[in-house]
């Protein structure tokens, strides 16, 4: 009979990539292959084609027919790509008229019924469409206003397979096409991070927290249950500035893929907050899964912050998985398929209790564990790790005169400094890959450019004679005393900078 030609559009870890969809119809014993490497569910797809089409009034005749995705060299996951087999199918059947489908990109899955359903990852598969300069997009209906939000691109909703044809034979005989109402979405507004403003007494919590925001610093809390390390925690995506539009593109694909999208007014603007068990699987916090390759926790949290609570409780692999993303900004999946990299440039926030049982700090005679307990506990959290973070506090339980204190400075308040410090950074590192003092590799802060001197530093050089301060740790003072110097406004660190930045990085009671 003939063959139909369309596209759609896959997706592997947080991209899309197009694909040509061939549909050939040809005399012979009924059948229907796909074929150009199409994973299980993608396979199947004929089973529903032939069903949604049937129950659509536009059988799919009996012939032998063949459909090939290509590229070829990667796998097609999913059913995603149904939309497009059909329409390709019911132009080499005669059904949908030819020349209207070629440059239109098809997604969506169908049902038995003929209804067309949604799928993951609209956002991706648009933005790859709309960079391949395709200008119409064929999405189902409950997709639309996700796969609006990406720009360039004309979005068509269809809810059933029988009204795209009646859509497509119209605008071949150019009568007016029938639009599709969009259902309402619900919306979930947006709820507005904590404030800073709640966190009582923590005078120390609160200047870390600030500091971290300012320099993008990872960040340790060591404190007994109840004292307020999670609420620390939570306030520090607040913050942080908002994500620029790459950012935000990148923050609303991985929700897209996740099928985490709430609020479709927009892009993602506020920088995530991913706050796994520490009972979660390998997958579950680097990425993985059948099918579909999902991002795990680590790239939820990209742009954003990653909080580990009981971070000693987490399985030693998974600790040991996170080095690499640390380092790199990037993790690497590797499945049998070939292997799959995710985005994950995140802050990391961890948070311990200074013993087993919890009491271990402050009043320690309330501390039952036994010293091999301890030890056993603090060893849990590796070295590699801790190297990387910058800032490690002591959070004690707040006192009662703290409680009936004034309230301390708002979110809105601090995060105004945070981004006056982060424009002096970027001032001060523009032209290098980094933008931020937490990423500044050490050797930069001790060359000449920005030495101290010998006067701004003696309390650091006394601590490394003394053999309490390692080089690296001399490193991660002189990134903080940065940052501390850029939220006061001072054009370098001063001695008392480095003082403080001394001070935050004192090992707490957990390695004692
Ligand atoms: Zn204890």
């Amino acid at each position: 009979m003939g063959l139909g030609r369309t596209r759609s559009v896959g997706v592997r870890g947080v991209e899309g990539f197009l694909v040509e969809v061939e549909s050939d119809v040809a005399s012979g014993l009924p059948a229907f292959t796909v074929s150009g490497r199409a994973d299980a569910a993608c396979a199947q797809a004929p089973d529903r084609v032939r069903a949604a089409a049937a129950n659509s009034q536009h059988p799919i005749p009996a012939r032998r027919i063949t459909v090939n995705l290509s590229p070829a060299s990667v796998l097609k996951v999913g059913s995603g790509f149904d939309l497009a087999i059909v329409v390709a199918t019911l132009v080499a059947a005669r059904e949908i008229p030819t020349g209207v489908v070629e440059d239109v990109v098809h997604i969506g899955e169908l049902g038995l019924d003929g209804s067309v359903r949604p799928v993951r990852g609209l956002v991706p598969m648009v933005v790859a469409a709309a960079k391949a300069g395709v200008r119409h997009v064929v999405v189902p209906v409950a997709n639309a206003r996700e796969a609006r939000l990406v720009a360039g691109v004309q979005v068509h909703p269809v809810a059933r397979l029988d009204e795209l044809v009646a859509r497509y034979r119209a605008l071949a005989k150019r009568r007016p096409v029938l639009e599709v109402p969009e259902p309402d979405a619900a919306l979930v507004p947006d709820r507005p991070p904590p404030d800073l403003a709640d966190v009582v007494g923590q005078t120390e919590g609160r200047l870390a927290v600030e500091i971290a925001a300012a320099g993008a610093h990872h960040l340790y809390l060591v404190g007994p249950p109840g004292a307020g390390k999670s609420m620390l925690a939570e306030r520090l995506p607040g913050l942080l500035p908002e994500l620029d539009d790459q950012q935000a593109m990148e923050v609303t694909a991985i929700s897209s893929i996740l099928g985490t999208l709430t609020s479709f007014d927009g892009l993602c603007r506020r920088p995530p907050f991913v706050a796994p068990h520490h009972g979660a699987s390998m997958p579950a916090i680097i990425g993985g899964g059948s099918g579909l390759v999902l991002p795990g926790a680590v790239t939820q949290a990209h742009h954003g912050v990653l909080f580990l609570d009981e971070a000693p409780e987490f399985r030693p692999g998974v600790m040991q998985a996170l080095r690499q993303p640390i380092e790199s900004g990037h993790v690497v999946v590797a499945r049998a398929i070939g292997n799959v990299r995710f985005p994950c440039e995140f802050q990391l926030v961890l948070a311990a209790n200074p013993c087993p049982c919890g009491m271990g700090s402050g009043k320690a005679a309330a501390c039952s564990c036994s010293p091999i307990q301890q030890r056993r506990y603090s060893g849990r959290l590796s070295g590699p790790i801790l190297d990387r973070i910058d800032i490690q506090v002591h959070v004690p339980a707040p006192s009662r005169a703290a409680l009936l204190g004034e309230p301390g400075e708002s979110t809105e308040v601090v995060r105004a400094r945070v981004e006056a410090a982060r424009g002096t950074q970027r001032e001060r590192w523009s032209g290098r890959p980094y933008a931020v003092n937490g990423r500044v590799p050490g050797p930069v802060l001790r060359s000449e450019a920005f030495r101290l001197g010998s006067g701004r530093t003696a309390d650091l050089d006394r601590a490394v004679d003394r053999g309490l301060l390692s080089l690296r740790g001399y490193d991660r003072c002189l990134r903080l005393a940065w940052t501390i110097a850029d939220l006061a406004g001072r054009i370098s660190p001063s001695r008392d900078d480095v003082g403080l930045a001394l001070s935050l990085r004192h090992q707490p009671a957990l390695a004692a």
